[in-house]
């Protein structure tokens, strides 16, 4: 099968005068067949509702941006934990390991104020500890500790986590009424049932979960499942897991699950891929998996290896609707191929390289949702422009907007759909437009292999570099207005072509939001008659830019960004028939036209009046507009014939030639 992106052959025209073809190749074949399909059903409010649900399950205080903390850099954890899922509480003893980054007489974790520490212990020896308000937890060490030196400190503790809505430590029922627990701690809720560093930047190197609960609930948790004992009517379950973990993907999920088994061929992994499905319905939950085994290839296709392929890829139905990227352990609220592609998208984008920074969210979440459009692009390509056009509809609904996340502080802000999710997306799709597609990709995965940030975590700015060293570009013109700046601009095209071929066009912008004053893009322009098509890609800088080239055929009709490339507002591109200074600015459409007429200035924001005149000169009609960018006027009043139309601003003035039908 091929990518719709093939040898579809484009002239890019530099700035007005000479053409020169481009040829967009294709990526990389894809390799992988089309699917059966389990249960393909492209659905977009699941976007939405992850973000919803990812950002409802919090409470606490964020931070962010923090360079590795507190003076020391956590190295491994051994819990040891009981849990009942038909009881909503915790108890253990947790064991961090870590190594002072500078003299240290304290060690500082976060932990709920709800919890009861029973002990904490330093080298065997009991030391004293104080949980304050707020979630502190300050453990005095005996001396001073040096720089450098592995050392670790254990905390016995007990209770009942904090509740709030779903909650970071959740439990239910199955449909069957068999009770189930589970946690789900980002971006904040680690604290609320283990001893955390909640810091981004000082991932746990790896780590031991072992886990004890009764018969006959099982534990499904992160790494490989190495031992399982049972004793006196309880299993435990001991999980390994040695990878680079953030404190938010570490996961539990308890319940009388039904496992099943399967493998993924990757490139040359054999992955093995576990889910643990409730008995609602195990027969989806197995299709799941396989769709997993048709996107997993795929995404190492385009970014490289699965990240945790020496241990495993697996799902682990959860009550909660939509899904958490828990690394190497995936919970699941229901069984939908988007949700996976978004959340094992995330194994690479989120948990490998983690955002360093909430202000960075677009790192997990917009590549993430990005992906899940990418399984659509490549493996059932007649979704990819709904996912394009849905994305753009829904991030349009506002004019403005940054993909940077402007409030911290703000759940509702960090996780929001259109913005950190949507929009992240649509710029990373805008990067690969402007970078070119093996740029792109070659950038991507140098960011997500780069030894400084692979299985560790980066800031926007590292991406950048990785996308400017691959595409020679520079790309902070780019990120000052996608990143930063807010809104989108809607294109306007004016054309018109000779006999011979050769095309003029004018093309403007009108960005929505003041903070961007103008996007510098390279605009694609689809050109075509009934036989015949070219696109031609305009490098646009400055409104009402004009452009001259030679086309091999005579087109009768023009489309800007005809594969929707460019997040952009409602565009239009009108034919005609000379491009004058004075005439060029009105665009009028329909035209011919019936019982209304929409007029755009391009760049004109503020009122205005409209007068219609008719070919002896009388002025027929005269009305004022909202000062928005587009006018509909009605013109049912005016008989058929020829008009000219007059629009006033101030002391601008612009007209345009109108057939009333
Ligand atoms: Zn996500």
């Amino acid at each position: 099968m091929g990518t719709p992106l093939s040898a579809v052959v484009t002239c890019r025209v530099a700035h007005g005068r000479h053409p020169f073809m481009r040829k967009l190749t294709s990526l990389l074949p894809v390799l992988v067949a089309l699917p059966g399909l389990a249960q393909y059903e492209f659905d977009h409010a699941i976007i939405d509702e992850l973000a919803w649900r990812e950002g409802h399950h919090w409470h606490g205080t964020l931070r962010s941006d923090a360079p590795p903390t507190r003076g020391y850099d956590l190295k491994y954890m051994r819990a040891e934990w009981t849990v009942d899922p038909a009881v909503r509480a915790i108890e253990g003893t947790v064991t961090l390991w870590f190594t002072a980054t500078s003299e240290l007489d304290v060690v500082v974790l976060d932990l709920s104020d709800t919890l009861v520490v029973d002990d904490v212990r330093w080298h065997g020896q009991a030391i004293s500890w104080d949980l304050a308000l707020g979630d502190v937890l300050t453990v005095d060490v005996p001396g001073v500790l040096s720089a450098g030196v592995l050392d670790s400190i254990s905390v016995t503790y007990h209770g009942v986590p904090r509740t709030s809505g779903f909650g970071s430590f959740g439990t239910g029922t199955q449909p069957n009424g068999s009770p189930a627990l589970w946690t789900l701690s980002e971006p904040y809720g680690a604290k609320d049932w283990w001893p955390a560093k909640q810091d981004l930047n000082d991932k746990l190197d790896s780590v031991d979960l072992i886990v004890t609960t009764p018969q006959p609930y099982r534990v499904a948790s992160n790494g490989l499942l190495i031992a399982e004992t049972t004793e006196n009517g309880s299993t435990t379950f001991h999980w390994r897991h040695r990878y680079p973990i953030a404190y938010y993907l570490i996961s539990l999920a308890v319940a009388d699950y039904i496992v099943l088994n399967t493998e993924i061929i990757a490139g040359t992994d054999t992955i093995p891929m576990v889910t643990y499905s409730y008995y609602d319905n195990p027969t989806m939950a197995e299709l799941n998996a396989g769709d997993v085994a048709v996107q997993l290839p795929l995404f190492t296709q385009l970014f490289g290896r699965y990240p945790f392929a020496e241990e495993k890829y697996g799902h682990a139905q959860f009550g909660w609707g939509g899904g958490m990227e828990h690394q190497t352990m995936t919970s699941m609220g229901g069984w939908n191929y988007g949700l996976a592609a978004h959340e094992l998208a995330h194994q690479w984008f989120g948990d490998k390289v983690t955002c360093g920074s909430w202000e960075d969210i677009w790192l997990n979440e917009g590549f993430a949702t990005y992906l899940q459009g990418l399984t659509a692009e490549y493996l059932v390509p007649q979704y990819w422009r709904e996912f394009l056009e849905s994305n753009k509809a829904i991030i349009t609904s506002d004019p403005a907007g940054s993909v940077r996340c402007t409030d911290t502080t703000s759940i509702a802000r960090i996780f929001s759909s259109r913005l950190s999710y949507r929009k992240g997306a649509a710029v990373l799709h805008m990067l690969r437009w402007v970078c070119g597609d093996s740029a792109f990709y070659n950038g991507v995965r140098n960011y997500l292999n780069d030894p400084g940030l692979a299985y560790g975590s980066a800031r926007t700015s590292d991406l950048v570099d990785h996308l400017e060293a691959t595409s020679g570009l520079d790309l902070s013109g780019f990120m000052a207005d996608w990143f930063v700046g807010e809104g989108y601009p809607t294109y306007t095209l004016q054309w018109t072509q000779e006999q011979g071929g050769g095309t003029q066009v004018m093309l403007f912008q009108s960005p929505s939001h003041p903070s961007v004053d103008f996007f510098e893009m390279p605009v694609p322009v689809r050109f075509w008659n009934d036989v015949q098509d070219t696109t031609v890609v305009l490098d646009h800088t400055v409104s009402g830019q004009s452009f001259t080239f030679i086309l091999p055929f005579l087109a009768d009709s023009a489309e800007v960004d005809p594969d929707l490339w460019i997040l952009s507002g409602q565009n239009i591109a009108t034919s005609v028939p000379d491009l004058d200074a004075d005439r060029i600015s009105l665009v009028l459409w329909p035209n011919p036209a019936g019982d209304q007429v929409t007029l755009r200035v391009p760049g004109l924001h503020g009122p205005a009046e409209v007068q219609v005149v008719d070919a002896a000169g009388r002025a027929v009609l005269t009305t004022p507009t909202n000062g928005g960018m587009d006018h509909t006027i009605d013109v049912r009043s005016l008989v058929a014939g020829h008009y000219t139309v007059i629009l006033r601003s101030g002391t601008m003035y612009f007209r345009g030639a109108l057939l009333r039908l």
